[in-house]
């Protein structure tokens, strides 16, 4: 489908050109405050806004998404995540103290400054190349980063687009650096050693990103595949639950990271269950046009994985809703039951419009069954019964779970997103994702009054005993009282802290 555009690689002299001049803005975009730098998220948020159509048609021509999907899936998020990182970054980047205790340091105070790391290299995919793109990219930004973004090779013209748009708002001036290429373009980019890697995509890449940031230990953040579960117990509430699956399972051709691509369903209403979702499924509308509901696979190679998925799983006793139909990239929807965890279609990331739906009798085989997996991004439970649904959602192995609601959670501004096992690791969205592209950087402060610090030179068996007390007298057993007896000796030596401290508590009491 994609590949409307066709790449040129840069050349790995010109990518290291681009790092370093995202170096080179580094000095003065990190020197802004944060509220200084949010006002260049305003004007990019206002130029998305105002060219939503025209992002929507290139998105749509590089992926054969259809319209509402991206509309939904690459600018609404975009949007509200651009607002809230408006609202709220100054005061989650802000510098914060910390209580020290003035026997163990007086005359001093602590905080923790989140700083920026320098320039962070953000590697994107294909399936929404104008979300998963921009938000990283503009996280990093506001915490004060530059940035080197380098889109999917099957999404050139988003790359373009993300720079004009840029141009448009007059904004970052300089900070953001877009390098079009593929996979050998990404490499380079790592080589020429960027500060902090922000990686989405496959496992097998995300594999070799990890070496290859091995070698000059850079920091990486990694988002990739998933295989989320759906867990339906008997008293789901119907209609919703059966909407929710065939949504999950089948909005932007199952191409989302965090699609159902396994629903279990309680014994009690399973063969009901399967029939409701092979009925609606049944009736969604396959094609490119904006009355479709979901459009095209967009790269070539995933519709081999899927026809393999398929292929696997009838082949080892799966019924199917039907054969595989595949008009071009496009690919009907397909139901398949009677599958257990030997097939591929159950244990590796499908990427595609097939809904695996397999029973369960009790909670805890539902959760046994839903954590069986290498992967553990998303996930979903379905019951009217709210404490079950908080419970059985606390006992899965995955960076994010809703109840009775599906995918939509992963798009909560406030909510750190990403996965556990080889579903990568570290945050973005929400407080911790703004705060994963900064380093803390704690300073002490002491006022300089006192000429020695007991803890300095010179050593003596006497000032080892002393030490000692004075340990027992903060950390040991009994009474306060007791332990100011029985280390008296040992504290007298430390006069010049109790004074500090006399003299602060008679301030207290002014
Ligand atoms: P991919 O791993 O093939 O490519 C992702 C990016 O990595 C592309 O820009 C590609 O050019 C680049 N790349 C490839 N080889 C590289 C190398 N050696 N060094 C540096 N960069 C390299 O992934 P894809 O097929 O574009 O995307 C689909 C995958 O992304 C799916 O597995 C999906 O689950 C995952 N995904 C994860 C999330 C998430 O947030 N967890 C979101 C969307 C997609």
């Amino acid at each position: 489908m994609s590949g409307v555009m066709q790449v040129q690689n840069l050349g790995g002299e010109t990518v290291r050109e681009r790092l370093h001049a995202a170096r080179a803005a580094f000095a003065a975009w990190s020197s802004l405050k944060p509220a200084e730098r949010a006002s260049h998220l305003a004007a990019l948020r206002r130029v998305v806004l105002r060219r939503t159509d025209e992002i929507v048609d290139v998105v749509c021509r590089e992926t054969g998404k259809v319209p509402t999907e991206a509309l939904l899936g690459e600018i609404y998020p975009t949007l509200e995540l651009m607002r809230y990182y408006e609202k709220h970054a100054a005061k989650i980047l802000a510098k914060r103290a910390v209580p020290t205790s003035p026997l163990a340091y007086p005359f001093s105070y602590a905080y923790v400054e989140q700083r920026p790391l320098g320039v962070v290299a953000v590697i994107s995919p294909w399936n929404f190349p104008f979300q998963l793109s921009l938000i990283p990219a503009v996280t990093a930004l506001l915490a004060g980063n530059t940035v080197c973004l380098k889109p999917s090779e099957l999404c050139g013209a988003v790359g373009e687009l993300i720079e004009d748009l840029l141009r448009d708002a007059e904004c970052f001036h300089g900070a953001l650096q877009v390098l079009p290429g593929d996979g050998q373009t990404g490499r380079q980019l790592i080589e020429a050693g960027p500060d902090l890697i922000f990686f989405t995509g496959s496992v097998v890449t995300g594999r070799t990103i990890m070496e290859l940031a091995a070698r000059n230990v850079t920091p990486s953040i990694l988002e990739l595949g998933g295989k989320d579960p759906m867990i339906v117990f008997d008293d789901a509430p119907w209609e919703r639950t059966v909407r929710a699956a065939v949504y999950g399972a089948f909005a932007n051709s199952g191409q989302m990271c965090v699609s159902v691509e396994r629903a279990y369903v309680q014994r009690g209403i399973y063969r009901q269950f399967v029939k409701a979702v092979i009925a609606q499924a049944g009736e969604l509308r396959v094609g490119l046009a904006s009355d479709n509901d979901y459009g095209a696979i967009t790269s070539p190679r995933q519709i081999a994985v899927i026809e393999d998925h398929y292929r696997d799983a009838v082949a080892r006793g799966a019924k199917a809703s039907g054969p595989l139909h595949r008009e071009g990239s496009l690919i009907h929807p397909v139901v398949l039951w009677d599958v257990d965890h030997s097939m591929k279609l159950m244990r590796e990331e499908t990427f595609g419009p097939l809904l695996p739906v397999m029973p369960f009798d009790n909670e805890d085989e539902a959760v046994c069954l839903a954590n069986d997996s290498e992967f553990g991004l998303n996930g979903s439970v379905w019951t009217t019964d709210l404490e079950k649904g908080r419970r059985v959602a606390a006992r899965l192995r995955a960076g994010g779970c809703a109840v009775n609601d599906v995918i939509k959670n992963v798009g909560h501004p406030g909510l750190p997103f990403g996965g556990v096992k080889q579903s990568g690791f570290g945050r973005y969205h929400g407080p911790e994702g703004l705060l994963s592209f900064t380093q803390p950087v704690s300073i002490l402060v002491n006022s300089g009054r006192m000429t020695l610090e007991p803890n300095w030179f010179p050593y003596s068996e006497r000032r080892y005993r002393d030490l000692r007390g004075f340990m027992d007298f903060v950390f040991g057993e009994g009474s306060l009282l007791s332990r100011f007896r029985r280390n008296w000796d040992a504290l007298k030596s430390f006069r010049e802290y109790f004074t500090f401290n006399l003299r602060q508590k008679l301030k207290k009491l002014d």
